[in-house]
């Protein structure tokens, strides 16, 4: 599930600040083919953060029940840290798809 997107025509690779960079951006185009195609990041990004919420949950428990004298700081420090990680990770949930126009082209 996590990757970095690639060109949904041509497959070329794009770095990990480009992706970042263009996530917001609705349409880019490729700078290998020039074909232009969507960003889609939402989904992906929801079912990230659910995933890493509920293993942030887990992480909690596992913490109270087995590290002795841990503090709530201490967990706190430890989901920031998480959530860091995650928001670094934003970027490989991000994927491209063709866009409606390119598929009506090639069907014409
Ligand atoms: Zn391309």
């Amino acid at each position: 599930m996590l990757k970095l997107p690639l060109c949904p025509y041509c497959k070329a690779i794009y770095r990990y600040g480009d992706v970042k960079k263009n996530t917001h951006k609705k349409s880019i185009k490729c700078h290998n083919c020039g074909k232009s195609f969507e960003v889609s990041y939402l989904k992906g990004r929801i079912i990230f953060i659910c995933i890493v919420a509920a293993l942030l949950i887990v992480i909690n428990i596992l913490l109270l029940n087995f590290v002795s004298g841990i503090t709530i700081l201490a967990c706190l420090l430890i989901t920031v840290a998480v959530v860091g990680i995650a928001v670094l990770l934003f970027p490989y949930t991000v994927r491209y798809k063709k866009t409606e126009d390119e598929k009506d082209k090639k069907r014409a």
